[in-house]
């Protein structure tokens, strides 16, 4: 552990500083490690750039309301999972938990559906939820959001569906299950919704305290309760397949078919809800076995209502969130993701040949060769050392002696051969390894 020293109550004594850790559930994310997560978001944007998608950046904070109207006052986000406090002025504001809400905010604030009648948008950034951090399970966590605003057609919802599974294959994830259901629409769901709630008032007195709440608040959030007795009275109560309407069959069928198409495997899963409210037909999750506990690496689904509850015309949308923590928990470490080591290492000897290193690893740098040195003063021995443990292609040896006679060595460190250079062709010569 380091200690930063401090002198105390000016009367010189010296006391030890503990360090000031990250906050619980928040965490970093260091090199190597942040080398995959570009990797991810540069696959993202390579994939969802050839599906026509936009990126959108919308800030951290919001106001409250924006996530109570949008994902709903009673689902477990808003009610117990915010991030929410006064500012200075008395404003009460939210660190965002999820992104939906605010792209359509930002799509509604500057009015981009009069200028088109398709939008997709997609972001990537931290999300905030006070849930109680575990394996997979943070306080700050990352989505990739994607988002289709305005067409409602079947094949939207396969074709967002198509471009998450070929995300994914690209990444290289095997093993991932792909589950779909429909949530129907205002006109089939209201007669399903009072069919659970006459199924469970039937046995509200095994249900839990949350679920027996949840009756009278978001009877549907009892599908989403991870207690096992509920578990085991939800597997008996009413499907929304049985109240379905036509209109929300054919949509369902017409994307089952686009999957179909496609050969995309998925399973039907009548028992997903999802943990928000604003979802209407098709929903999506995709689940990896090998998780453990916190198995949903792919949440998403249609929000046809959304936009007109946050106060913007009727328009539908689509869309979904990948964690990213849990995706890249997955993604296969192999020796060729491995961050390549620098062209050169520079190791100068003496006060003249550090100046020549100053100047001449700049000046690569600056061509965008990828140079290593430090002016420590070191020993030869212990420069090679280094360049050895960074993985460097080259070092380049500038003693005080090679600079008297005008040249240096350069040696290759995989072949362990060496050969000597002229100052003068110095620049030439590495520019020319680094091509
Ligand atoms: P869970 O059931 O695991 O709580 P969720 O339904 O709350 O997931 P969504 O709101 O659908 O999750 O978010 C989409 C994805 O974001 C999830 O599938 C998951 O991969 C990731 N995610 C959600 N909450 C967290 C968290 N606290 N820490 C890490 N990743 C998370
Ligand atoms: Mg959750």
């Amino acid at each position: 552990m380091t200690f930063y020293e401090s002198v105390k109550g000016g009367q010189g004594e010296i006391l030890p500083m503990e360090i000031i850790t990250a906050v619980r559930g928040f965490k970093d994310i260091l090199p190597p490690e942040t080398e995959k997560w570009r990797h991810v978001e540069e696959t993202a944007r390579k994939v969802f750039g050839a599906f026509g998608f936009h990126e959108i950046r919308i800030p951290l904070l919001e106001k409250t309301e924006l996530f109570c109207r949008g994902i709903g006052e009673t689902t477990d986000i808003v009610e117990k999972e915010m991030y929410t406090f006064l500012d200075r002025g008395e404003e009460s504001l939210t660190l965002r938990p999820e992104a939906t809400a605010s792209v359509i905010r930002a799509y509604l604030e500057h009015a981009v559906h009069a200028a088109e009648t398709v939008t997709r948008l997609f972001t990537i950034g931290p999300m905030f939820r006070r849930e109680r951090p575990q394996k997979g399970r943070y306080r700050q966590f990352h989505q990739i959001d994607a988002e289709i605003l305005g067409p409602d057609d079947p094949r939207t919802d396969a074709e967002l569906i198509l471009m998450l599974i070929h995300f994914l294959d690209r990444l290289g994830l095997a093993k991932l299950n792909l589950e779909i259901n429909s949530l129907g629409c205002l006109e089939c769901r209201p007669a399903f919704r009072e069919a659970v709630i006459s199924f469970l008032g039937s046995q509200a007195e095994e249900l839990c305290g949350d679920c027996r709440r949840r009756l009278g608040t978001n009877p549907l959030r009892v599908f989403d309760c991870k207690v096992e007795k509920c578990g085991e009275i939800i597997s008996r109560a009413p499907r929304l397949n049985s109240f379905i309407c036509g209109d929300c069959r054919t949509h369902f069928e017409g994307v089952q078919e686009g999957l179909r198409l496609f050969g995309v495997p998925y399973r039907l899963n009548d028992q997903m809800v999802r943990g928000l409210d604003y979802y209407t037909r098709t929903t999506f999750e995709v689940t990896a076995e090998h998780l453990g506990a916190q198995n949903a690496v792919v949440g998403g689904g249609r929000y046809d209502h959304l936009v007109r509850d946050l106060g913007g015309p009727d328009i539908p949308g689509i869309g979904f969130a990948i964690g990213f923590e849990r995706l890249i928990s997955m993604i296969p470490e192999s020796g060729e993701d491995a961050p390549q080591g620098p062209l050169l290492f520079i190791a100068a000897l003496g006060e003249k040949a550090a100046e020549r290193a100053f100047i001449l690893g700049n000046r690569l740098r600056m061509n965008g060769v990828h140079v290593e040195m430090d002016y420590a003063g070191r020993s030869l021995k212990s420069q090679m050392k280094k360049a050895d443990r960074l993985r460097c292609a080259y070092a380049l040896i500038l003693g005080e002696r090679e600079i008297q006679d005008n040249k240096a060595l350069l040696r290759n460190m995989r072949e362990s051969a060496q050969e000597e250079v002229c100052l003068d062709d110095l620049e030439n010569t590495i520019m020319t390894l680094a091509r």
